[in-house]
């Protein structure tokens, strides 16, 4: 938002601020401190690099059980609601050998999982290696038990791809689609670049080659033109889907986008909070559904925290859902197998086994 909104944050004399740094200007940060400090003018740098990856720096982690990975940056994708492309730039990728180096270093450290981190992390593509080589490249790390990543676009799902999340234990079996919405027409002006047919052929292939997936989604409602019955056909895809989780958001529009300069955000706040309100009910009941068919199952449970309120300690299973593991005392990091006794929308409970 810095970079997107730099005019309107240095001119704004409400607002204190010295100095604007972009993502790609983070090396110049003792210049422009300096800068800022000497001259006492507001200054700023937003300059975004084709070849930027942050590959060079290792931030500093605390102790844990998940370490988050950037493995590549930007976004080509330009959805006409989004303003990543022009945030954070086109896509680059690190190279597989600098991210495994990483990776065995927060092995070494203790780290049990790692979450690939990407604007478009399935497009990950760096000499001749793609997503699926990176993932079987890191599994083959000791120490890491679970690899995750986040957020992947449904057109950058190969069979390739499928079938390594489907025969490599150590990758979760968890599949994070966003569907924005699904009516085609709609899905078409947000330049999204699959139908509603495709993407529930999507969901099936990956239903069909991995069984135990559980998927969740991003929902807008509202976005521009969007009628009753458009929005309905988004109603039906998340019914027919069953989603484990959705993120489900009011279209907001975002400065310089296309969707800003090309389609007039036209549709009342009341209309999109009914239709946020009608997916988010849907939602909950089917979230419950699903959460209820893992009673009775047994799942490897990889401890995380303990809540500082109702002192219960709290893990996820390989598909991502929370489980809370009341009475007992665990450590951080810690594996059980948990038989789950309860379920609500949200959350599972469980006994150790
Ligand atoms: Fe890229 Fe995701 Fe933004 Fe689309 S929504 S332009 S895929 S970052």
């Amino acid at each position: 938002m810095a970079t997107n909104l730099r005019k309107e944050l240095l001119e704004n004399r409400n607002i204190n601020i010295d100095f604007i740094a972009g993502p790609d200007s983070y090396k110049r940060l003792p210049d422009l401190i300096r800068e800022a400090s000497q001259t006492g003018e507001k200054t700023f740098d937003v300059t975004l690099s084709e070849f930027e990856t942050y590959s060079d720096i290792q931030p500093l982690r605390k102790e844990g059980t998940n370490a988050w990975i950037a493995v590549m940056r930007g976004c080509n994708n330009f959805c006409t609601f989004c303003v990543v492309p022009y945030t954070r730039g086109r896509e680059r990728s690190r190279g597989v050998e600098n991210v495994v180096e990483e990776v065995r270093r927060l092995a070494d450290e203790g780290f049990k999982q790692v979450t690939l981190l990407g604007q478009n992390v399935n497009s990950y593509s760096h000499d001749g290696k793609d997503f699926a080589d990176l993932l079987e490249s890191i599994s083959r790390i000791d120490g890491i038990k679970r690899i995750r990543f986040t957020s992947p676009h449904p057109k950058d799902f190969p069979d390739k791809l499928i079938e390594l999340v489907a025969t490599n234990p150590k990758v979760c079996k968890q599949m994070h689609l966003p569907l924005q919405a699904g009516n085609n027409r709609i899905l078409d002006l947000m330049n999204r670049t699959y139908t509603q047919e495709e993407f529930l052929s999507l969901v099936d292939k990956m239903r069909a080659r991995i069984p135990n997936v559980s998927m969740t989604t991003d929902i807008i409602a509202g976005f521009p033109t969007e009628t009753d019955e458009e929005f309905e056909d988004t109603f039906r895809v998340m019914q027919k889907v069953e989603f484990d989780a959705a993120y489900i958001f009011k279209y907001s529009e975002r400065k310089n986008t296309l969707a800003s300069k090309k389609y007039p955000d036209d549709i009342p706040e009341d209309i999109k909070g009914q239709r946020v309100l009608r997916l988010s009910n849907l939602q909950k009941d089917m979230a419950l559904k699903r959460n209820l068919q893992h009673v009775g199952q047994t799942h490897a449970v990889l401890v995380e925290y303990s809540d500082r309120n109702t002192k219960e300690w709290k893990g996820r299973t390989d598909g991502g859902q929370l489980v809370t593991l009341p009475g007992n005392h665990f450590q951080i990091g810690q594996w059980v197998n948990v038989t789950i006794t309860a379920a609500t929308p949200h959350t599972l409970k469980g006994n150790i086994v």
